[in-house]
Order: structure tokens, then sequence, then C-alpha cells
């Protein structure tokens, strides 16, 4: 069900590659006005470029999500060209992998930034907003690595753990302002996610097995709006899904 996106205006962060981007597309087709934000400006002026030019409502942002700042001014604008926010999908994350004893702290310092400080920050930035309103619904992607630890993985689990229990903070917290929090959960998709990790082996097996059995970011995008197009009094708490070949 994809009926209650229409007119919606959703802010998406990472939306230059893989889940963000597509779910960027999927969204501005069914007739969202969509706010897109990511640090690789000329990808998102790409996109927002082609999708205007289509006739759908979309306006790019430069954001790096490490900064508070910088967040709090890809969800005001939402607010300002389009007169709310119905929905964040805090999407921007990053996965170096690597094993405990390699201490690559700096990458452990690189993942918090990203994937639990910058998801936060957009909390930030959104709540007073949605608490206006009395209306709003915050998606946060975690996945499978948020439920299980991968092996290299320890400090990208954790931080998906973590956005397990911010989702689950705001979804028992916000119940006086009609907050709903979705927690999208996916296993292996391809997408550039991978091709950052700094160890050799780990990349290029990483690379091989997701783009073996990997979902695609458009399998994404279709589960986010499901999430996104239920009506306003229902709430979509998390969606774990994997391919289907995938065991762990
Ligand atoms: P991609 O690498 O294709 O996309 C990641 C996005 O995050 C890019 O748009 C990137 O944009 C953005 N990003 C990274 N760092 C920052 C930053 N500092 N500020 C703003 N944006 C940033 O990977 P995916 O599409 O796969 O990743 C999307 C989400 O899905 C992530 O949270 C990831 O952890 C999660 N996920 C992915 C899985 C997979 O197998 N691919 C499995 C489970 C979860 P830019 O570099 O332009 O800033």
């Amino acid at each position: 069900m994809t009926g209650n996106v229409s007119g919606k205006v959703v802010v998406i962060t990472g939306a230059s590659s893989g889940s963000g981007e597509a779910t960027a597309r999927h969204l501005a087709a069914l007739g969202a006005k969509v706010v897109i934000g990511a640090r690789r400006l000329e990808r998102i002026d790409a996109l927002a470029g082609e999708l205007n030019a289509a006739g759908h409502s979309v306006v790019a942002v430069q954001t790096d999500v490490r900064d508070r700042a910088q967040v709090a001014h890809l969800v005001n604008t939402a607010v300002e060209h389009f007169g709310r926010l119905d929905a964040l999908l805090n999407n921007a994350g990053i996965m170096p992998m690597g094993p405990l004893e390699d201490i690559k702290v700096d990458e452990w310092d690189q993942v918090i930034d990203v994937n639990l400080k910058g998801l936060l920050y957009g909390v930030a930035a959104a709540l007073p907003h949605m608490k206006a309103q009395k209306s709003g619904h915050i998606l946060n992607v975690s996945s499978v690595w948020g439920h299980l630890v991968g092996h290299s993985a320890a400090v990208y689990c954790a931080t998906k753990f973590g956005v397990r229990a911010i989702s689950e903070g705001i979804r028992q917290e916000l119940k006086a302002y009609n907050i709903r929090s979705t927690i999208l959960s996916p296993g292996a998709m391809i997408s550039e996610l991978s091709d950052h990790i700094t160890d050799d082996a780990i990349r290029t097996g990483n690379q091989k097995y997701v783009g073996e059995v990997g979902i695609t970011a458009g399998d994404f995008a279709s589960i986010a709006a499901f999430a996104i197009g239920q009506p306003d009094h229902v709430d979509i708490n998390e969606i774990l899904f994997r391919p289907t070949a995938q065991v762990g």
C-alpha cells in the first residue's frame, strides 16, 4: 500500500546513491515532495534536476550529517519550501569493516559520527516541526546487522543496534504528538556501501557476496514507501528483510 504517499513532504539523508537515491526516485514518482541531502552535491543536484524535469517536486541540499547545523538546514528547508515535514528517512550510513584487533579507531569514530550521531541530528531537527504539527514519521535505517553481529563488523553493528534503540525510544516517547517510528533493516543490498571498506580482502569479499545475492535499492524503496504510505493510525515499527538467498 503506497496510497498515502502522494503530497507528503519527505526528507531523505544519504540520497546521492543506493537506497536513499532509489527511495527519492520512488517517492517522487508516487507524488511525494522530497528534500534530498548528501555530501556529493553534483549527484543530488543532478537527481533533483532530472526528477523536477519529469514534473516532480524535489529540492537538493548539500548535507554532511556529521554537522548538526547542516542537518538542521536540510530539515528546515523542507518546511520552508513545502510548509511542513511529514517524514524523515535517516538513511545516510557508512560501513567501514575490520577486525577489532586492527584498532582502526579513526574508522570507529567515523561510523559512530555518521550512523549514530548524524541520525540523532536528524531526529533533533525533525522533532520540533513534528511536535508543532502533532504528526510525523521518522524512519531510521538499521540492518540485519542491527540484530546480529557480523564478523569484522562489531562497531558498525553497534551503530545499527543503537539505531534500533533510538527508534524504539521515539516510538514510545512521542505518542502525544502522533509521531510514528519505523526501523528499516535490510540484509545485503546492492549499493556503494562496501566500496569504502579499507581492508582489501573484506571489501572484495563483501562486494562479491552482495553482487551475487543482494536485493536492489529499488526493493528497499518500495518497502520504505509501504511504511510511509500506511494510514495515520498504523505505525509500522520495523521491517526486517533479506535477500531470499541470505542465511545470516
Ligand atoms: P551507499 O554507500 O550507496 O549510500 C550511502 C549514502 O550515505 C550515500 O548517499 C552517502 O552520500 C551518504 N553518506 C555517507 N556519509 C555521509 C555523511 N557524512 N553525510 C551525509 N551523507 C552521507 O550505501 P547504501 O545505500 O547501502 O546505504 C544506505 C543505508 O543502508 C546505510 O545506513 C547502510 O548502513 C544501510 N544498510 C545497507 C545495507 C547494504 O547491504 N547495502 C544493508 C543494511 C543496511 P555522500 O557520500 O554523497 O555523502
